[in-house]
């Protein structure tokens, strides 16, 4: 990645750096891949929360997903929605992003100057997670995950609902159906859309069940769970959802669901072609970030003039964006897309072998 340090972005009161998003006025790095003083978190995905500050802020219900993260040891300091404190010459405020459990947009004023960065986001409703809020600023820097006019979400509670249908004829057919979904936000997600149809409980993966625990603790309604013990024999798998990282497609743990049909749920899942290179037997399409009509209505509603992308292949959005009179510009950075195929399985088996450590159940 090419480190964005051109003269014009001097006077910028965010910059994108190879230490992360700077932000020289308040002397503060948001979401850091390099070693800093002080991080401001977005949320506790893996490309957005790295172990690498001395002390870090985030939302309030972000910290226990970070310590689980990043570290019980680490100092993380939660800040309450719409609550604004004071860094150098700035004043910073964290605003509901949509995303996953605490995922914020962060607001940075410096005089009449004002900056969100949205972190990843969603406007789709989610029950497991705060509601998006819109935050009018001058300078918008949005992600830019599913830029491109393919991609639009139906309402997660209709993908649940195909999810449950899927669940039924598995129920039906007496084989397991084994559902691989990120294990941080989009598990979650599921177990509280799920719901609407059904009191059934779910059988999760190490890696899936101890941020589930972080979910119920903070009073997110979702189907009773059950943890895998791989040694227990006399479970018989048969007709039950089970829930599991990316990362345990294809793995050795696999062998304990014998005929299982397997589904994965990503915006991905958008491209037919996806599902099948990978070999699910069934793709829903479920996203935690912003659809193209989400995106470029949210673009707008903030009012803002210039408006920042990350996240790269935003090349489409950048040029209907000038179209419409917008200063517009794509920015460099180490943000991967945690809906992809690629990251996510990556960042899962990271979480997989930090969770499962000494523990030979899951
Ligand atoms: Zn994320």
């Amino acid at each position: 990645m090419i480190d964005v340090q051109n003269d014009s972005d001097k006077a910028d009161l965010i910059r994108a750096t190879s230490t992360g998003l700077v932000c020289d006025a308040g002397q503060f790095v948001i979401d850091p891949w390099k070693s800093t003083h002080t991080a401001l978190i977005t949320h506790a995905h893996a490309d957005h929360a790295r172990p690498v500050a001395q002390v870090y802020y985030a939302s309030e219900s972000s910290v226990p997903l970070l310590k689980q993260r990043l570290g019980e040891d680490k100092d993380i300091r939660g800040v309450p929605f719409g609550h604004v404190v004071s860094f150098g010459q700035t004043n910073v405020s964290f605003h509901p992003a949509g995303h996953i459990l605490g995922s914020s947009q962060i607001r940075v004023a410096h005089d009449v100057d004002v900056w969100v960065f949205t972190g990843d986001f969603k406007r789709d409703h989610d029950p497991s997670c705060e509601a998006f809020e819109l935050v009018p600023c001058n300078t918008f820097i949005t992600e830019a995950t599913f830029a491109l006019p393919v991609y639009r979400w139906q309402p997660g509670s209709v993908v649940a609902e195909e999810i449950w249908q899927w669940w039924q004829s598995m129920q039906s057919a007496q084989r397991p159906a084994v559902l691989f979904a990120y294990s941080l936000g989009k598990a979650q997600r599921v177990l509280s859309e799920l719901t609407a149809y059904t009191d059934k409980p779910v059988y999760l993966h190490g890696a899936v069940e101890k941020l589930t625990g972080i979910y119920r603790e903070a009073g997110i309604n979702m189907l009773p769970t059950i943890p895998i013990d791989l040694k227990d024999k006399s479970v018989d798998y048969k007709g039950q959802l089970i829930i599991a990282p990316p990362g345990a497609s294809g793995s050795a743990w696999m062998k304990r669901f014998p005929k299982a049909s397997t589904g994965f749920c990503s915006g991905w899942m958008r491209i037919r072609g996806n599902r099948r290179r990978r070999g699910y037997e069934r793709g829903f399409v479920l996203s935690d970030h912003a659809d193209w009509p989400g995106l470029i209505d949210t673009i707008e509603q903030t009012g803002a003039t210039r408006i920042l992308t990350t996240h790269g292949q935003s090349s489409t959005l950048v040029r209907l964006l000038r179209e419409r009179g917008f200063d517009a510009q794509e920015l460099e950075t180490r943000y991967s897309a945690d809906d992809s195929l690629t990251e996510e399985t990556e960042s899962d088996s990271t979480l997989n072998s930090s969770l499962d450590s000494g523990q030979a159940t899951s």
